[in-house]
Order: structure tokens, then sequence, then C-alpha cells
């Protein structure tokens, strides 16, 4: 509930409005989230990739939005993605580039989401460059599927997110991607339903372990992207990662000695970058899933 009442206020125009016009709420809560978020435009998140690479960690970059409103802002998403994809191929920057679906149109019309996603396709294609699309409520979980489903048969450099707390996700990993697609597996971010998900538990670290098995087995190329160490050593102890196909796959800020000690070892890791001036909303779904984050971002502002 405080997930969701954090993230709500996020989305909230007169919030906006708010920390626009207050330059030292703006300030307070930029600091916050300086951590996760690379900064405002597009040559923050590309300066932090080269930074990242040459470090030896590969990285995804995410232009941060959700939820767009009206025609004319999804069509401005779709333009900074192109031109974060034309930026990329011009640097010779090999990064992955992720977006949610609502970005660039769903939470409007499923049919203007798929163009948006064809014509970001075609472009990566030429460009050499891998997309990859988030995934949101579980409300959406069918539309999100069936745009990248379309796409996907048509675009090999498309991947996709599953979240493992959903029940319905082991059917839609063996039914719905295309052989040797990549995929993401992710614990899951949402407040949802009961019935719908389970909680993070025992079972759901199980249900995770089982999830990437399950994709290693059909030959998908597989992000686990998690930052729970337990976790992750179970993973290793398997024996699938070290595979080519397999990574690890971090956000930005959160576990950097986590993700330090698994390249240091020899384990292909990711880190999934952000930019964006809706970066307020990224720091609230930081807290929201890490409550204790809270502590970090007041003392972050304290120090302001
Ligand atoms: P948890 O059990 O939640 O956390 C394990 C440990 O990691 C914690 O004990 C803590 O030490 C650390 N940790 C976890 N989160 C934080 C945090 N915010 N701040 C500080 N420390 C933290 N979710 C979606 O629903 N859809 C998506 O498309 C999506 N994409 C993602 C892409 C990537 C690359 C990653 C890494 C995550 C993504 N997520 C997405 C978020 C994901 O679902 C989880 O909410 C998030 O990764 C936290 O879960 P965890 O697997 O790290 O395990």
């Amino acid at each position: 509930q405080f997930a969701d009442a954090l993230k709500s206020i996020a989305r909230r125009e007169d919030f906006k409005a708010y920390i626009g016009q207050n330059p030292l709420i703006y300030r307070i809560l930029r600091r916050a989230a300086a951590q996760y978020v690379t900064g405002d435009r597009r040559i923050h998140g590309l300066e932090a990739a080269d930074r990242l690479q040459a470090k030896g960690y590969a990285v995804s970059l995410e232009y941060i939005g959700e939820n767009t409103a009206n025609e004319e802002e999804c069509k401005a998403a779709v333009s900074e993605l192109l031109a974060l994809i034309g930026d990329l191929r011009e640097r010779g920057t090999p990064a992955r580039v992720s977006f949610d679906l609502s970005h660039i149109g769903l939470s409007l019309d499923t049919e203007l989401a798929a163009a948006h996603l064809l014509t970001l396709a075609e472009t990566a294609l030429q460009a050499g460059i891998e997309l990859f699309i988030s995934m949101e409520e579980s409300a959406k979980t069918d539309k999100i599927l069936s745009v990248y489903e379309g796409a996907a048969a048509r675009y090999p450099n498309i991947g996709i997110t599953l979240q493992a707390y959903l029940h319905r996700t082991a059917e839609d990993l063996s039914t719905k991607l295309p052989a040797s697609a990549r995929v993401r597996i992710v614990k899951g971010a949402y407040q949802e339903a009961d019935g719908v998900s389970i909680p993070r538990s025992e079972a759901l670290d199980d249900r995770y372990l089982e999830l990437v098995e399950l994709a290693v087995r059909q030959g998908n190329r597989v992000s686990v992207a998690t930052h729970d160490e337990r976790l992750i050593e179970k993973i290793i102890d398997q024996g699938w990662y070290g595979k080519p196909e397999v990574e690890f796959e971090m956000l930005y800020g959160i576990r950097p000695d986590l993700s330090g000690k698994l390249k240091a070892a020899g384990h292909p890791v990711r880190i999934y970058l952000t930019y964006g001036h809706e970066w307020y909303l990224y720091l609230c779904h930081r807290v929201a899933e890490y409550p204790p984050n809270i502590y970090r971002a007041i003392a972050a502002m304290i120090n302001e």
C-alpha cells in the first residue's frame, strides 16, 4: 500500500508541477534520486554507459517514463528513444535500450504502442541495438505480451521482461517466446491483488530458480535481473551461469559492491541505467520496492 501510494503521488500532475515550481524541493529530491538516476539528459546516460563499459560492464539504458497520457507525449518519447538509438550507433556503444510500452502508447491504445514499437525495432535493428520491453502491472501483462509477440515475430532484436512473482509466468515463458529469444527475469515490483502473485519468500526464490532453468533449457538468452545475493549464489552453483547466454543484470546504484564482485569473478554483468526528467518517478519506484531506501533519501536530503 505504501508502494502504491508513493507511486500514485509521483504520477500526479500537481506533484510534477509542485516540484517544478519549488527549486529547493526539486534540488533536495534530485539529490536523493542521484544515486539511482544518471541525470536528466541523454548525455548523462550515455556518459555513464561509457564509464561502465570501460570498466567491463554491459549496459542497458532507459529513458524514464510510463503511462504517457496523450499521443503527443508518446510521440515525443519515441523521438527521444530514436535519438538515443542514433547516439548509441554513432558512439559505437552496444547498449540495450529498455522501456515501458506504456511510455510509448499502451495506456492509450494498444495499436499505437505496437506501431511505435515496430518503428523503434526497425531503427534499432539497423543500428545493431537490442530493445527490451519492461513488464508493468498484471492488468497490462496480456497486452504487453501480445504487442511483444507481434513485433518479436518480425524483429529478432526485441527482448521481454517476465516477473517471477506472477503465477502465470512459467506458462508465458514456455508459450510466448520465440526460440533463443532474450528474456529478463525479475522478481516483480508492483503491488498485485491476491491470487495473482506471491510475495517475497523462499517460494518466490524457488520459482525464480525454476524459471531461469526453464529459460536456459528452452535455449533462451537469460538476463538474471536481481540483487538477491543468495539467489545469485544458487544460480552460480547450478552451473548455468557462465554460459555466454546467461548474464546478471542489476539496477544502477543498487548493490554496486555485488555487481563489482561478480564482475571481478569473471561473470558477465550488465548495469541498468536510467535518465530523464521524470527521475522522481523512478526514485519512488526504488523507494517503494525497498522501503529502507527512504532513509538513504532522507540522508541525501539532510546533506543538501
Ligand atoms: P529483493 O528480494 O527485493 O531484494 C534483495 C536484496 O537486494 C535486498 O535485500 C537489498 O539488499 C537489495 N535491494 C533490492 N532492491 C533494492 C532497492 N530498491 N534499493 C536498495 N537495495 C535493494 N520489475 C518489474 O516489475 N518490471 C520490470 O520490467 C523490471 N525491470 C527490472 C530490470 C532490472 C535490470 C532489475 C534489476 C530489476 C527490474 N525490476 C522490474 C525490479 C524487480 O522486479 C525487483 O523489484 C527488484 O529487482 C528488487 O528485487 P530483487 O530481485 O533485487 O530482490
